[in-house]
């Protein structure tokens, strides 16, 4: 006996595509998902960039 478990639509659905695995966008450090700069392929957060600012060399304006 072989049971195969195939649920199309499960509760946790909410219509929204939510993307699995590694691949969402969110602060490197911190891992907000709001306000994430992907400029210079930094992909953390405002907050997290003021602190990396420094280090990495950018200047405050
Ligand atoms: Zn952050």
């Amino acid at each position: 006996m072989v049971k195969k478990k195939q649920q199309k639509g499960g509760t946790k659905q909410k219509g929204k595509k939510v993307p699995k695995g590694t691949k969402q966008r969110q602060c490197r450090i911190c891992r907000a998902r709001r306000g994430i700069i992907h400029r210079y392929g930094l992909h953390i957060c405002r907050r997290c960039f003021r602190e990396q600012a420094e280090s990495m060399g950018f200047k405050k304006y």
